[in-house]
Parts: structure tokens; C-alpha cells; sequence
């Protein structure tokens, strides 16, 4: 569902993706672990179009997503396909960004009556189910700052489903949580891994999750895929030897 072909990606003299390539099948459960700075995020970041890319190609669920054809030849996507593409995926970012200043609700129900013109009682009748979903049903008039971070955590994982994305992606979502919350929040993703066909990326430092959630793990370093595999071979037996060092100072 996911196709990405030798891209790169740089900040300045600085580059952070190298030639990267990988695909990502429908269904599948994607954890990206390894060092901080590796470009795990930018990744997800290109994907939800939130950064461009300096060279490469890629693919979304059968299209180009940075590239639309024209004739024969491939151009630059313009901003409505861009705008199209990105219904297709749903981010749930480390810091949460809800709007401070929107009830709960009203966070959900935005994006599907702006993009997709869905009329407000049926925008609100499907926010209430997927609040219902995430545990957060009576919170649907509450405003974000009366909100715990695992609430607001679940909130933001209810709205990224709102406009039924076939790809979630999920960064470091538990890593802004007190530890007592960090569960109610793997809970609802252990939840919507098990009872949807949603493909779904998850870049993550926590390796035990990451172990029974993940259907196949990367390991990057340095915006290269250095191992990747089943989760009980890249835990218990990595190959490599960045893998390895890495993989004992995190445990
Ligand atoms: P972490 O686990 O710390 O989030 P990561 O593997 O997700 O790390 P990225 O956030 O993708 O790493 O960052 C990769 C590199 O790109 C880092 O060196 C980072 O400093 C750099 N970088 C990211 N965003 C920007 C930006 N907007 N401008 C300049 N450099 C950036």
C-alpha cells in the first residue's frame, strides 16, 4: 500500500534520508525503531506531506503522492491532490496537537466537514463512536486543557481515524506521557490493531510494544534501513551490530 522508492530528503547541508527505499504491504503493522536523529519521523512526516523531498518516488495506495501524471510524463502534485492523498492517511503526533481552542467533539468533527463536506450530525454521530472506541465518550464537551495527556493522546487517535484513513501512522505517541498513562493509550492501538485492517506505521521507543504489536520491525541508523524483520528475530537475534549495540543500551 505503501511504496517508496530511493528518496532523499535534506535539511540544508544536512541529509537526513539517503536513497531510501521500502514498501509497506496493505495490513501490515510497521514498528521503525533505532537511534534519536535517524529519520524515523521524517518519514512519517513525508508520508502525511508535512515535509517534502528532494529526490525520489512515492507511492500511496496505488498513486503517486508527490507526483501526478500528466500525459505521458510525471509533475509535480498540485495542492488538491495532495489534499486528496492525505485522506488516506492519519497521523497521531507525539504532542498530541489538538486545537486548544475546540471541545473534544468539535476536534473530530473539523476535518470531515471541511475536507470531505460531511454534514455536522453525521460528523458528530461518528465522533461519538470512535470516542466511544477510544474510552473518551464522556469527554466529548470537555475542552483539551481539561484533559489528562493520555486523554488528549486518545482524543488525537479518534480524530486521526476520523476521516477513515487506510494508513495510520502513529509517532512516539506515548513518549510525552506520564508512565502511568502510557498504557490506557497502547491499549487503544493493541485494540484498533486487532479489530481493523488499517495498515499501520509506528515509530516508537518502546521496544516491548513495539515486540507484540509489530508484525515486522526497521531498524534505522543514520536514514538507512540497517535490519529489518519479525520482531522476535530483530529482539532476539539481530544481525547486525548497530542493531545490536543499539538494541543493548535501550533494554
Ligand atoms: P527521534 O527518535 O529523536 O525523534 P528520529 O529518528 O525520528 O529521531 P528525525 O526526527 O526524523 O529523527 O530527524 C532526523 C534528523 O533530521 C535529525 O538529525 C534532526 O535534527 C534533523 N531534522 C529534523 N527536522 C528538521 C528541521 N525541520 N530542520 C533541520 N533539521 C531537522
Amino acid at each position: 500500500i505503501i511504496r517508496i522508492d530511493n528518496i532523499t530528503k535534506t535539511y540544508g547541508p544536512l541529509t537526513v534520508l539517503d536513497g531510501l527505499s521500502m514498501d509497506v504491504m496493505p495490513g501490515e503493522k510497521l514498528a521503525l525503531i533505532g537511534p534519536s536523529g535517524s529519520g524515523k519521523t521524517t518519514i512519517l512526516r513525508i508520508l502525511m506531506t508535512l515535509e517534502k523531498i528532494a529526490a525520489g518516488h512515492i507511492e500511496v495506495d496505488g498513486e503517486q503522492l508527490y507526483h501526478m501524471r500528466k500525459g505521458d510524463s510525471l509533475v509535480a502534485a498540485d495542492e488538491k491532490h495532495l489534499q486528496k492523498m492525505r485522506t488516506k492517511i492519519g497521523m497521531v503526533f507525539q504532542h498530541f496537537n489538538l486545537f486548544p481552542h475546540k471541545c473534544v467533539l468539535d476536534n473530530i468533527t473539523l476535518a470531515p466537514m471541511l475536507t470531505k463536506g460531511v454534514a455536522k450530525a453525521a460528523a458528530e454521530a461518528r465522533a461519538m463512536k470512535l470516542l466511544d472506541m477510544v474510552g473518551m465518550a464522556d469527554k466529548a464537551q470537555s475542552m483539551p486543557a481539561q484533559l489528562s495527556g493520555g486523554q488528549k493522546q486518545r482524543v488525537a487517535i479518534a480524530r486521526a481515524l476520523a476521516l477513515s484513513p487506510k494508513i495510520m501512522l502513529f509517532d512516539e505517541v506515548t513518549s510525552a506521557l506520564d508512565p502511568e498513562l502510557v498504557e490506557e493509550v497502547l491499549n487503544v492501538m493493541r485494540r484498533l490493531a486487532a479489530e481493523t485492517d488499517m495498515t499501520m506505521l509506528l515509530v516508537t521507543h518502546e521496544m516491548g510494544f513495539a515486540h507484540d504489536f509489530a508484525d515486522r520491525v526497521l531498524f534505522f541508523d543514520k536514514g538507512r534501513i540497517v535490519e529489518e524483520g519479525r520482531p522476535e528475530d530483530i529482539f532476539r537475534n539481530p544481525r547486525q551490530e548497530r542493531t545490536q549495540t543499539f538494541l543493548r543500551k535501550i533494554i
